[in-house]
């Protein structure tokens, strides 16, 4: 099904349950990763908050939850560079076992800004889970990335909390961009 966003064309991408099926085997896994644990699930908002909400409804060990967000914030759909502060952390972090959640890692640029704060707190440990990885637009290793939705190809997306100038969130599935002609 194809649907367009302000200049946009979108064509689907990940059906709602297929995302959902894959979900719930990243909560199986997290739940033997945890067991005896108690971690702090931090979603990183905005793009994070329908996975956060489905994913820890997989999980049987017990968590608490927290949501951050980046204080500046620049529409469009390129990653800018720009270094942001996490905003909103209420949960004391030290010898805690962290589990950052986030929507999409592109270039790996934000996450590795929100790992670096993240580990001021001096947290037990830390680790990733994103819904989607793009592999091939990856800039930097980031060797916390402990759970992976989908890897998926270089493009944009949008749908599933994933925006495009500021809509599309609340779309249940993930569609791609259709790339015209002339931007290939
Ligand atoms: P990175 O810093 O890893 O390059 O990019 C991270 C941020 O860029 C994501 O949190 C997201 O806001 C935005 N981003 C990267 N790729 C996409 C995409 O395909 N679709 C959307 N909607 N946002 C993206
Ligand atoms: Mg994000
Ligand atoms: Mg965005």
């Amino acid at each position: 099904m194809k649907i367009q966003i302000e200049d946009k064309e979108f064509s689907c991408f990940l059906e709602y349950e297929q995302i959902k099926k894959r979900t719930r085997l990243l909560g199986i896994q997290m739940n033997v990763d945890y067991e005896d644990k108690l971690p702090v699930v931090i979603a990183v908002l905005n793009g994070s908050f329908l996975f956060m909400a489905d994913l820890v409804k997989e999980l049987t060990v017990p968590i608490e939850v927290s949501f951050v967000k980046l204080s500046s914030y620049h529409g469009g759909e390129s990653s800018s560079g720009v270094v942001k502060e996490i905003i909103g952390l209420d949960i004391d972090l030290q010898n805690r076992d962290v589990i950052i959640v986030e929507d999409i890692v592109d270039t790996g640029n934000t996450i590795t800004h929100v790992l670096k704060q993240i580990k001021e707190y001096n947290p037990a440990s830390v680790v990733v889970c994103t819904l989607l990885l793009k592999p091939d637009a990856l800039q930097v290793e980031v060797q916390e990335i402990a759970y992976v939705g989908f890897e998926i190809p270089d493009e944009f997306v949008v749908g599933y909390g994933l925006d495009y100038k500021g809509l599309g969130r609340n779309l249940k599935d993930i569609y791609r961009a259709i790339s015209l002609p002339s931007e290939t």
